[in-house]
Formats: C-alpha cells, structure tokens, sequence
C-alpha cells in the first residue's frame, strides 16, 4: 500500500477514542525508501495541531540531532506508536496501542528499512515487547520483524536534560552505520526468485563453563552472538570452529566435546545481487580456564545462563542452538 494510501487510512481512523480529541490525525512521515525509521510516542500538541510528527520542541532536538549524527531528517522516515494525541498528553493506553499498531506495522511494511530506532521507552515497550529502562535498553540491539532495534531517548527527555543529547546522537549515529554497513547480515532480506544461489559452509561452538554459556558481542552493531566463521579450504567444519572459537575469544583452552547440531538459513544479499544458503554446522565445546580476550570485531563478553543467553542474543539460530547446548550439557 502507498504512504499517501495509509495516511489517508490514518486520517479516517476511529478504531480508538483518540479520534474524538485530536484536531489532526498525524501520519508518518519522511522519505519512502527510507533506510531509519524512527517511532516516538504520540503527537503532542504542536503535532495535533500541525498533523505532522515530531515538529514542537522535541521535533526541533531530534532535528539536531539527527544533523550530529549525519543524517537529514528528509532522509528517514519518523512516526509514532499512536498517531493522535492522547488528551493533555498523557501516557498512551495499551488499548489505543494495540489499535493504532496495525498502522505502524503497516508503514514499516511499506518503508521497509533496514534499522528502526525506538524513541523512549513506549516505543521500546511496543517494539522490543518488554518494558525496560531506556539507559538499559539502548546498550544492545534488539531485533523487531528481522531487522536491527535500536532504542534511545525520547527527543522530548533531552529538552529536561540536555546531556542526554550525546547518547541520542550516538544511537542515531549506530543506526546510520547499520543502514550503511556492508558486512552485517541483517541489511539481508529474503531470499529473491530467479536470483543466484551460494553456498557458504561455515562453523562455530558453543562454549560452556560451569553450566554457563558464552557470547560475544559484535562492536559495531551491538548484537550478541556465538563465534562462528567459514570453513576455508580443506578444512573440516571442526577444526574451522576451533579456530574461529580460539580466534574469536581468544581462548587457548577449549576443547571440543562433540557435533551439537547444523543450522540452514537463506537470504538475499542486496550488494552481491545473490541469495546466500548458509550452512552452520555447531560444535560443544568447552574451556576450562583462561579468561576470554574477544578479537578486535567484539568489545564485551559474558557467560551466561540459559535465560540470559536466549534473550541476548540476536539472531533466532542462534538461540535455537544455545538452547540445544544447554539440554547437552545438562545431559
Ligand atoms: S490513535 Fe491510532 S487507532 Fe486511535 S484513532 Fe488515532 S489512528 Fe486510529
């Protein structure tokens, strides 16, 4: 469906009681191809009255903002969870958000971008579907409908605090890099008909120590993960996950303890024009001692239980992977 299409959806909407109040229903707006999408809360007063998104005072610091971190506020696309104001801006009621959801769903549908930022913490509620304090949530990246979920500040709580302005210009700016990096698999999409398919063999292992597991974290995109890599030339899948393991974590005690599992995922490349077919064959493994030293492409590690590990980390195979680990190791 067009944008004009779904502001106009947008502007007829009386699915919630807000449509009895606002002077204006306030679609999304920005750039239609769009690489960021940002979601505030709700319109405000000016927006009520304007029928645009984020063009009161909030509006002017995320304009800022977005300048800092190199962005034009033309070239990404900006909504809300609810796109009519709630009365004297009070807080938006779960019902009114499930009603006005379908809305947004639908402009990231249409858009569809590569990263989307949750401004404040309704935003990330609705998006990452746990309510978690903003300084929290905005140090790793979440995933919403496959692609990267970046949460910040609401614009509106740098006006109370203008040291919050560094954090949000830094998130934005993490949001850039994700829409312009070239070596993440999240700027992937489906795999595409009539497209060349590759096969990639790759291997990795799951490290445990004292019933914990242990993820590293890509610097770049803040995302959590378990240390894979290729398998080159010759080499066998377990000796490729030894090496990317020592690699990796900079571990120089583990030992492999036996094959866990494959995991087979596909998807389009938009800058090699090819659908990718990865094969990821997982190895258990386990390092007595030594404390992890994770390479250059990784600023933090951490062991962690099993609930720790399937909520950190980012990618769907990996947590089915992390899970059969446990159940091997609990064995
Ligand atoms: S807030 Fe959303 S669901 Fe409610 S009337 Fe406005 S557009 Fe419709």
């Amino acid at each position: 469906m067009s944008l004009e299409e779904l502001a106009r959806r947008v502007r007829r909407c009386r699915k919630c009681r807000l449509w009895k109040t606002r002077e204006r229903a306030v679609p999304g707006e920005g750039d239609g191809n769009a690489r960021i999408f940002l979601v505030g809360e709700a319109p405000g007063r000016e927006e009520d009255r304007q029928g645009r998104p984020f063009v009161g005072a909030a509006g002017k610091i995320l304009t800022e903002s977005l300048k800092m971190a190199g962005l034009k506020r033309e070239s990404v696309f900006i909504t809300s969870v609810l796109r009519c104001r709630p009365p004297g801006n009070r807080n938006p009621r779960k019902d009114e958000i499930e009603k006005c959801r379908p809305h947004l769903e639908s402009y990231i549908e249409a858009v569809d971008p590569c990263a989307v930022v949750a401004l404040g913490s309704f935003a990330h509620r609705v998006l990452a579907g746990k309510s978690t304090k903003v300084s929290e949530a905005r140090l790793e990246t979440r995933e919403y409908e496959g692609r990267p979920l970046i949460s910040t500040y609401h614009p509106a709580a740098v006006l109370y605090n203008r040291r919050l302005l560094k954090h949000l210009t830094s998130d934005l700016k993490r949001a850039k890099e994700f829409a312009e990096s070239e070596d993440t698999r999240i700027i992937s999409r489906p795999t595409r008909k009539g497209k060349r398919d590759i096969s990639v063999k790759t291997a990795g292992g799951v490290i445990h120590r004292r019933g914990r597991i242990l993820l590293i974290r890509k610097k770049s995109e803040k995302l959590w993960c378990l240390p894979k890599g290729h398998v080159e030339k010759g080499e066998s899948p377990e000796r490729a996950a030894m090496r990317e393991m020592e690699e990796e974590t900079g571990l120089r005690s583990i030992r492999i303890e036996q094959e866990l599992c494959d995991a087979e995922y596909s998807y389009y490349w938009p800058q090699d024009d090819v659908n990718y077919r990865k094969k990821v064959t997982y190895f258990l493994a386990r390092a007595p001692r030594g404390k992890p030293e994770p390479e250059f492409r990784f600023d933090e590690y951490r062991w962690c239980t099993e609930s720790e590990a399937t909520n950190l980390l980012f990618h769907q195979n990996d947590v089915n992977v992390a899970r059969k680990a446990f159940k091997a190791i609990r064995k």
